[in-house]
């Protein structure tokens, strides 16, 4: 791929700013690893976003599609091709009664502030995930007492053909941290919320509980990805991994976390590979001890 080329080409249309070429993409990840994507963009309009990435279908590019890339493991040797970076330029947004309509890119944490200004109530659980709306969507994000799949009644995204196409209800086919555009690709565009009229005091008192719940138990202070590993069903991924000994293993700079052993945290200079080599040992542990096969929630992604 000749990468001034297509960078010229995406940087046409999206403006020079918003384009970056050996982009590392520790810059990005809530991880802060992960090696140079070739070419990193973030659109400034979603006419513009659909442009770039037919230009990248037309060249034969491959693309990855991140948000604020507080799910993934960017590996060391970084991203071959495209990385479209859906986040600050397309967080528009609406209030209309009880709907929220808003782009992809706008942070979840900030749609559940903004309902919370509005008296709506069913996105209080949405408050500490650091992810955009988008990727939250994609993720069926969740937390305490709900997911997205209790408030996304639409959701508009490009298919694989670069075509807008509209998902509504059920047709998302959300399930544990699974959508049906994470199974079938596509890039979330936008979704529209439904929630419901609440009482402001009391949205306020759930997020702040939430809030705190989060600061006592998680390693919010430490770079991370969230809870590596889907909870397996009838037990608890941090419980599993504690019960193994594991508190506070490190390899590298990688460390199952000392307050939360369902979190790997990065206490300094850890690589992609470390990171992962701790999420195979783990697996490797779990399985010896209690023969249960530990799913990642986390993406890894990028050149091996
Ligand atoms: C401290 C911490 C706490 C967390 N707590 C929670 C929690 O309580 N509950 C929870 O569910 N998660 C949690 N997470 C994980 C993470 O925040 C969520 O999974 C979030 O939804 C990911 O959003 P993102 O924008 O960062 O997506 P990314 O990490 O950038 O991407 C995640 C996946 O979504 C895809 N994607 C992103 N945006 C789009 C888009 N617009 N269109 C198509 N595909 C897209 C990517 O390709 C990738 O496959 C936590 C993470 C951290 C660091």
């Amino acid at each position: 791929m000749d990468k001034g080329h297509i960078a010229k080409l995406i940087e046409n249309i999206v403006g020079q700013e918003n384009v970056k070429i050996d982009e590392p993409m520790r810059n990005h990840t809530s991880f802060k690893v992960g090696g140079c994507a070739d070419i990193l963009v973030m659109p400034d309009s979603m006419e513009n976003l659909a442009r770039a990435y037919k230009i990248c279908r037309d060249e034969g590019i491959p693309v990855f599609i991140m948000g604020n890339g507080s799910n993934l493991i960017v590996r060391d040797k970084g991203i071959r091709g495209v990385v479209i970076k859906i986040f600050n330029n397309l967080n528009k947004y609406t209030v209309k009664d009880d709907i929220i309509e808003a782009e992809a890119g706008i942070l979840l944490s900030k749609v559940s502030k903004v309902a919370l200004e509005y008296g709506l109530t069913g996105l209080e659980f949405a408050e500490g995930i650091p992810g955009t709306l988008g990727g939250a969507v994609v993720m069926n994000a969740g937390a305490y007492i709900s997911e997205m799949v209790n408030v996304v009644e639409e959701t508009e995204y490009l298919d694989n053909k670069g075509e807008i196409k509209v998902v509504r209800g059920e047709e998302h086919q959300f399930g544990y941290r699974t959508s049906f555009i994470q199974k079938q690709g596509g890039i979330v565009l936008k979704s529209i919320l439904k929630l419901k009229k609440g009482n402001k005091d009391e949205v306020k008192s759930l997020m702040d509980d939430f809030s705190k719940r989060r600061k006592d138990k998680q390693p919010i202070e430490l770079p991370s990805a969230g809870s590596v590993f889907k909870r397996p069903e009838g037990y608890f991924a941090g419980k599993l991994i504690e019960d193994c000994g594991l508190r506070g293993y490190r390899i590298g700079g990688a460390e199952v976390s000392q307050k939360h052993c369902g979190f790997i945290v990065n206490i300094g200079g850890a690589t992609a590979d470390d990171i992962v080599a701790l999420i195979n040992h783990i697996k490797t542990s779990v399985h010896s001890k209690f023969g249960l096969e530990l799913q990642t929630e986390v993406k890894v992604v990028g050149e091996e």
